[in-house]
């Protein structure tokens, strides 16, 4: 397959954007070469701006969980579109989507919707703070939480990608309130506890890791996690910007039966358009701008056409009750396809998934957190990448990546895949 117009635009956007790209796990700087530029999408597949099509299964980094230019979604951004875009006043379809959203979410009473994951998160911890009266948060190395300035402590897939763990920028002020955990490890978590004793006001956690590949939680550590912050008034936040509406109707809470105190959303919940939100018990989101204390805002937050499309991918996920068992299915398939070929060809290779989350890691040692996540050979990923690129088939452009299996992945778009993958790995 030629690359060569997506080659020649990039030239262009790097002349006019920073690295060419608007945010950088979209360059290919981990892999070489330079990045597919997209015309259309449909499904299952990519068509690119060469003519080629690709199997995808990055999905925008997951929104699109029932495929792309999905019917019922472009029709109610269509149909929004023509009565205004933007009001910055109420409208009734925010309180449809919250009040959904609500229905599907254990443990929450109110939701407010924002921008972005990013937004979701850093509000989040800022209403933690406030609610609590305490500064400091834990957060694990490796797990991602968007790229506001608390964040951005060894953080999960960009942030390792581009070797920048601590970016320039954020001041040594913020850094020394975040305390930094190792994911799967209970009794490091309770020691900063011990350490930092009534300091504490949130563990905010990617319940399923996402962003240093595909982690799964130990047997214990989520519960565990309840129990420590339970125990000393600490804030238990998941972020499940990645797993929310994915792993299940109702997320990690309802797929490990682990119950947090506020939840951060983003990627499905928007539908494809850019929407996040946090949500809490009321007593909780009651302390949030107007009616308490601590600020919050958006200019375009609960914007018709945003909040069109997530009412409408709610709504088809709300409907088909077999659509998680489903993406499971499909994505077991897909991991048992690739481990077979992968083993009969030699590679040294370990496999995590859940649900509809998938990642290939080149090392033989289980992947339990990022220090293990580090271990895998990057220049065999190199080669994995590219050959299935030349296949037709796009994975994201990072070992430290999840797969998104979408439901408009057919078993024969699975076949090719591992046909690719064995075929690929035959040149390793
Ligand atoms: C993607 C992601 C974010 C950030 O969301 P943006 O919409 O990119 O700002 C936060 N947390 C997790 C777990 C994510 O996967």
């Amino acid at each position: 397959m030629s690359y060569t117009r997506s080659s020649q635009l990039f030239a262009e956007a790097e002349k006019v954007i920073p690295g060419g790209v608007n945010s950088p796990v979209r360059a290919f700087k981990a892999v070489g070469g330079t990045p597919i530029f997209v015309k259309s999408a449909k499904g299952a597949y990519l068509y690119d701006e060469d003519g080629n099509r690709l199997i995808d299964y990055i999905n925008s980094w997951g929104p699109m969980i029932l495929g792309h230019a999905y019917e019922p979604v472009v029709q109610a951004v269509i149909e929004k579109a023509k009565l205004g875009t933007s009001f910055g006043m109420p409208t009734e379809l925010e309180t449809q989507i919250a009040a959904l959203a609500v229905s599907m979410v254990p443990n929450i009473d109110k939701i407010r919707f924002v921008n972005s994951g990013t937004e979701a998160c850093m509000s989040a911890v800022r209403l933690a703070r406030g609610y609590t009266k305490k500064d400091k948060i834990i957060k694990f190395a490796g797990c991602y939480h968007g790229h506001s300035d608390s964040f951005l402590i060894q953080a999960g897939s960009g942030a390792i990608t581009f070797g920048s763990p601590n970016s320039p920028g954020v001041t040594a002020g913020t850094a020394k309130d975040t305390l930094l955990a190792k994911y799967n490890d209970l009794e490091n978590v309770a020691t900063l506890i011990e350490a930092n004793k009534n300091e504490i006001a949130a563990i905010i956690v990617e319940p399923v890791a996402g962003n240093m590949g595909c982690i799964p939680p130990n047997r214990g550590f989520l519960e565990g996690l309840r129990q420590l912050c339970t125990d000393n008034d600490i804030l238990l936040i998941f972020d499940e910007v990645m797993t929310g509406f994915r792993l299940a109707r109702g997320g990690v809470q309802e797929l490990l039966n682990v119950n947090a105190d506020m939840v951060c959303f983003g990627k499905v919940i928007g539908g494809g358009l850019p929407v996040g939100a946090f949500a809490a018990r009321a007593e909780i989101m009651n302390y949030l701008a107007p009616l308490g204390p601590v600020y919050q805002a958006g200019t375009l937050s609960g914007n018709p056409l945003a909040m069109a499309a997530g009412l409408a991918m709610l709504q088809a996920l709300d409907a088909d009750r077999a659509i998680f068992k489903r993406l499971e299915e499909k994505t077991a398939y897909l991991a048992a396809g690739i481990d077979k070929v992968l083993k009969a060809n030699n590679v040294v290779y370990t496999i995590n998934r859940i649900g509809s989350m998938i990642s290939v890691h080149f090392d033989e040692a289980p992947v339990v957190d990022f220090q293990t996540a580090a271990k895998g050979d990057n220049e065999t990923f190199k080669k994995f990448f590219h050959g299935l690129l030349q296949e037709g088939i796009y994975i994201a452009p990072s070992a430290y990546e999840t797969w998104f299996i979408t439901d408009a992945l057919s078993y024969e778009d699975l076949d090719f895949t591992i046909q690719a993958v064995d075929k690929v790995s035959k040149t390793f």
